[in-house]
């Protein structure tokens, strides 16, 4: 009979599948400088994550930040792969913390409650709070789930208004960071990712055109239409 697991087998899958988000606790880790912004990422509300609770990769419903990944993969910046430890082990957020892979009843009860998202990070008379709304006001994330469903029908029309979506959030970007002098790693945490990565795993093709970036289906993903004209 398979003995049950009643350990942490320092296997390090947790940390490998993505950092945490992080909840109301962790914010004194921020403040005390354990956790700089540089290493986090905002997941913006419509943006597509995998959904502990439901088991599916859903919108979220509300923003969250996130450990970033380590270089282009998902995997915590913090792990240390050679020692499949944890670099940040006596600091780690609160979701770390608490989580047993083998009784995952306390990581679930954690899963959207209390989350920390930019402005409760920012201190209140940070000059990029200001910077952060604009963004959202002007290019809001849409529901990522809606775009994938319209982009696997005849989708030129939302193609070209999500060109348009996808060039003003560009454009936001590169006004604030020339203006801000910020960082990749700052522009993550504060705006999020450009709306064009999102749309790439949907088999959008993103390239460059004397008007701004051109969005074209791939082939495969184009159901017989043809898009992007
Ligand atoms: S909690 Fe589970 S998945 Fe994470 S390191 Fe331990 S055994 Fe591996
Ligand atoms: S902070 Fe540490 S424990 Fe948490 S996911 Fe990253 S490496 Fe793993």
């Amino acid at each position: 009979m398979k003995q049950q697991q009643t350990e942490c087998k320092r296997c390090g899958i947790c940390c490998q599948k993505g950092g945490p988000a992080l909840h109301g606790q962790d914010l004194a880790l921020v403040r005390s400088g354990h956790l700089p912004i540089e290493d986090l990422i905002t997941i913006r509300h419509g943006e597509l994550a995998h959904n502990p609770l439901t088991g599916r990769i859903e919108a979220v419903a509300a923003e969250l930040v996130k450990i970033r990944g380590s270089g282009q993969e998902w995997c915590c910046c913090y792990y240390e792969p050679t020692s499949k430890g944890c670099s940040i082990y006596g600091n780690r957020p609160l979701s770390c913390g608490v989580l047993k892979c083998w009784q995952p009843e306390e990581t679930l009860a954690l899963v959207g409650r209390d989350l920390l998202s930019r402005l409760d990070i920012l201190e209140e008379d940070d000059p990029l709070r200001i910077h952060v709304l604009e963004h959202e006001r002007l290019c809001p994330c849409p529901d990522m789930g809606e775009v994938e469903k319209i982009l696997t029908g005849p989708a030129a029309s939302a193609l070209r208004s999500l060109e348009v979506l996808v060039n003003s959030d560009l454009a936001l970007r590169d006004r604030l960071v020339r203006e801000c002098n910020l960082s990749l790693a700052r522009e993550l945490f504060l705006f999020g990712r450009p709306i064009f990565q999102l749309l790439q795993p949907f088999g959008v093709l993103v390239s460059e055109s004397p008007q701004g970036l051109r969005l074209t289906m791939r082939r495969e993903y184009s159901n017989g239409e043809a898009y992007g004209g």
